[in-house]
C-alpha cells in the first residue's frame, strides 16, 4: 500500500480536491505459460497474472476533461472526453484515451476525472504492461463512475481499445488475464469461444521464474504477420482436403496432419505441427496442473520451446541461450521463451529452493555470453484487477 500513498501524495500536489468520488486501483502484467501464436488460430493459451502491475488513483471532477499524470514519464496532460484524439508525441496517453473511448461509444456517460498512475510492468518485454494500463484504466473510470461492466465485457474493451485506438491488433489473452486473474490459479482462455477457466497452479515447492533478454527486435511484425499469413494457408488447405468444415488450425489433429500435411511446402507443415502439438500441449498442461503434475508440466514448456524454435521459428539466440542456460541448472522442471518472440522473456519453473543459485547463474552465464545484463523476476500467480480503496 505503499505505493498507493506515495501516488496520493502526487495527486494532492497536483489536483485541487473536487470533493467527489475517488479510489485507489491496479491492474496486473502477465507472463504466458504454455499455448504460444495459438491465439490467432482460434486455440488455447495458458497466462497467469504476475505480482507486477500499475497502480492508478483518480477523482471524479465537476466537468467533462480527463486531466492524467504519469509518474513514470512525469508528465502531465488533459484532454476532453467529448474530443478524443490521438496523440503522436504522448503514445502512453492513448491507453487511456482509447478506453474512454470504447466507454463512451458502449454508451457510457463518463464524468471527467484527475487521475494518477505508476507501474513497475517491464514495458514493451511481452510481460504486456500496455493490458495493465488499458485494464487499471477500464476499472478506475468504471468504478468512479459507477458503472456495472461484467468482466469478460472490461476485457473485451480494453482489447478493442488496443485495437481500434492504439492500433494494435492484438489478441484477447492480455485483458483477459489483467481482469480476470486470480491469485493462485493461472488462466485457461478458449479463444475461438471466448470461454475461460482458471486454472489452480499452486505448488509451494515451485517459482515462475521470469527472465528478460532486454533484446527487442524490429523483425517481430514482419515475421509475425508471416506466421499468421503461413497458418492461414495451412487451414485453407485443409478446409479443401478434409471432409469437413475447418476455419482455423484449431480444427486440425496431428493424425491429418501427418496423412495429408506432407503435401505443403515444408515451412508450412512446420508452422501446422507448432500450432497443433502446442494446442494439444495446453490441454495436457491442464490435465496435468488439476494433478498437481508439475514435472509433467515442465516437460511441456521444454517441448514448447523446442517447437517454438525449430518449427515455428521465432526464437532467437539471446532467448535459447536462456533456456539452455535455465536447463543447465539444478531444480529446474520447465524453461521456455515466451511472448511473440525474437526477444523478451522466457519464464522457467524452478523448484523454490534453488532459485536464488538459479538467478545467480543464469545473470553470470547470459552476461557473459552476451554483455547484456538481464533482469529476472519471481512471481506467484496473482490476482486481476482490484479496488485497493474508495471514498
Ligand atoms: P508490452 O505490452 O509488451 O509491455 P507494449 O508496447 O504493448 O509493450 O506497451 C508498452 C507501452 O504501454 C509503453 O510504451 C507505454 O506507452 C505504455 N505503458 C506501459 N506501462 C506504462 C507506465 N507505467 N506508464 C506509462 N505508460 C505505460
Ligand atoms: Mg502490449
Amino acid at each position: 500500500m505503499e505505493i498507493v500513498k506515495h501516488l496520493w501524495q502526487f495527486f494532492q500536489e497536483r489536483f485541487k480536491d473536487t470533493g467527489r468520488e475517488k479510489g485507489a486501483f491496479s491492474a496486473p502484467g502477465r507472463v504466458n505459460l504454455i499455448g504460444e501464436h495459438t491465439d490467432y488460430n482460434d486455440g488455447f493459451v495458458l497466462p497467469m497474472a504476475i505480482e507486477k502491475e500499475i497502480t492508478m488513483v483518480g477523482q471524479l471532477r465537476d466537468d467533462q476533461l480527463l486531466k492524467v499524470y504519469s509518474l513514470d514519464y512525469d508528465s502531465e496532460l488533459k484532454f476532453s472526453l467529448d474530443n478524443l484524439t490521438f496523440d503522436q508525441e504522448n503514445i502512453w496517453v492513448n491507453y487511456l484515451k482509447g478506453v474512454a473511448d470504447e466507454l463512451e461509444k458502449m454508451g457510457y456517460h463518463l464524468t471527467g476525472a484527475n487521475l494518477a498512475f505508476t507501474g513497475n510492468v517491464p514495458q514493451g518485454s511481452g510481460l504486456s504492461s500496455s493490458a495493465a494500463l488499458e485494464v487499471v484504466t477500464a476499472f478506475t473510470l468504471a468504478n468512479l463512475n459507477n458503472l456495472e461492466i461484467e468482466p469478460v465485457e472490461m476485457a473485451l474493451l480494453c482489447q478493442r481499445a488496443e485495437n481500434n485506438f492504439v492500433g494494435v491488433n492484438c489478441g484477447i489473452m492480455d485483458q483477459y488475464i489483467s481482469r480476470l486473474g486470480r491469485k493462485d490459479h493461472a488462466l485457461m482462455i478458449d479463444c475461438r469461444t471466448k470461454e475461460y477457466e482458471l486454472i489452480p497452479f499452486k505448488n509451494k515447492d515451485f517459482r515462475v521464474v521470469i527472465c528478460n533478454s532486454k533484446v527487442e527486435r524490429g523483425l517481430v511484425d514482419s515475421e509475425y504477420n508471416q506466421r499468421r499469413e503461413e497458418c492461414n494457408q495451412a487451414a485453407k488447405f485443409f478446409a479443401e482436403r478434409l471432409d469437413r468444415r475447418v476455419e482455423a488450425l484449431r480444427d486440425v489433429t496431428i493424425e491429418e496432419l501427418e496423412e495429408f500435411g506432407t503435401e505443403l511446402p515444408d515451412t508450412v507443415y512446420r508452422r501446422a505441427r507448432h500450432v497443433i502439438t502446442e494446442n494439444n500441449r495446453v490441454l495436457t498442461s491442464i490435465a496435468a496442473l488439476k494433478n498437481n503434475d508439475f514435472a509433467t508440466f515442465g516437460r511441456l514448456m521444454i517441448e514448447s520451446h523446442k517447437s517454438l524454435r525449430d518449427d515455428y521459428e521465432v526464437s532467437c539466440r539471446e532467448l535459447d541461450l536462456l533456456v539452455d542456460l535455465a536447463l543447465n541448472q539444478e531444480g529446474v522442471l520447465g524453461a521456455r521463451m515466451t511472448g511473440a518472440g525474437f526477444g523478451g522473456c522466457t519464464v522457467n519453473l524452478v523448484r523454490k529452493n534453488n532459485v536464488d543459485h538459479f538467478m545467480d547463474a543464469i545473470s553470470s552465464g547470459y552476461e557473459q555470453e552476451t554483455g547484456i545484463r538481464p533482469e529476472i523476476y519471481v512471481s506467484s500467480p496473482a490476482d486481476g484487477a482490484k479496488m485497493l480503496n474508495k471514498e
